[in-house]
C-alpha cells in the first residue's frame, strides 16, 4: 500500500492543492491520497485560523467525488500544536508514506520538528509550485532525499481566495463548486465571519 499524506491549512482547499495531489498520485502509482487538515499550525500562529471542522468539511466536499482521497482528522483530534511527525507515526498502518509537499514547503522542511525523523518515516515528494522557484541543482543542497514531481502549475493559493472571498470577489473555478457553496453558506473569510 503506498499512501501519500498531503497536510496544510486548507484555509480554504483549492484548485492548486487538488491538482498538485492528483498528479503526485498518478505519477508515482499511489493507491490513495490523504489530505490533512493541520489543527493549530505552529507556523501560522500569528494568524486567526479557521475553525478546523469547517476546514475539514470543504476538504470532504472537494475530495468527495476522488475515490483515491481521503481526508484525515488526526491532526485535528490532537490536543497541542500541529507536527507532522506525529501525524506520520499516527498513520505508520498506511503502508509505506508518502509525504506530499509544495515547492514552498519543502524549501521550509528542515525547520520541522524533527524532520531527520519525518524524512526518515516518510519519503519526500516535491510538487512544483507557481511563485517557488527552484534552484539548480537542489537535490544536492537539501540534506534528504526527495522526488520532484512536475505539475501542470495552477497558481492558487489559499491567502488569495481568503482575499477574495473578504472583498466579495467570486472563488468560482479557483476552489471546487461545493467548496463556494459552503464557504458563501457559512460567511467564511468575511468581516465578523466564522
Ligand atoms: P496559505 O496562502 O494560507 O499559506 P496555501 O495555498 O499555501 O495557503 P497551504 O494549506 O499552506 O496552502 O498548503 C498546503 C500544502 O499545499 C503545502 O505543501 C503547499 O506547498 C501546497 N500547495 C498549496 N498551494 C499549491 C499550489 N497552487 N500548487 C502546488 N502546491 C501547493
Ligand atoms: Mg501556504
Amino acid at each position: 500500500m503506498k499512501t501519500g499524506i498531503f497536510g496544510g491549512t486548507f484555509d480554504p482547499v483549492h484548485l492548486g492543492h487538488l491538482a498538485a495531489a492528483n498528479e503526485v498520485r498518478f505519477r508515482l502509482g499511489l493507491d490513495k491520497v490523504v489530505f490533512v487538515p493541520a489543527g493549530q499550525p505552529w507556523q501560522k500562529a500569528g494568524r486567526a485560523i479557521t475553525a478546523g471542522e469547517h476546514r475539514l468539511a470543504m476538504l470532504a466536499a472537494a475530495t468527495a467525488s476522488n475515490p483515491f482521497f481521503e481526508v484525515s482528522r488526526v491532526e485535528l483530534d490532537r490536543p497541542g500544536p500541529t507536527y507532522t511527525i506525529d501525524t506520520l507515526a499516527e498513520l505508520e498502518e498506511a503502508g509505506e508514506l508518502h509525504l506530499i509537499v509544495g515547492a514552498d514547503a519543502l524549501l521550509g522542511l528542515t525547520t520541522w520538528r524533527q524532520w531527520q525523523d519525518v524524512v526518515r518515516r516518510a519519503r519526500v515528494v516535491a510538487v512544483t509550485r507557481p511563485g517557488t522557484a527552484l534552484p539548480e541543482g537542489l537535490a544536492g543542497l537539501l540534506p534528504f532525499p526527495f522526488t520532484l514531481v512536475g505539475s501542470a502549475g495552477v497558481a492558487i493559493s489559499s491567502t488569495e481566495c481568503r482575499e477574495r472571498a473578504a472583498a466579495g470577489l467570486p472563488l468560482s473555478y479557483l476552489v471546487p463548486d461545493a467548496v463556494v457553496t459552503y464557504i458563501e453558506q457559512h460567511r467564511l473569510y468575511q468581516e465578523g465571519g466564522a
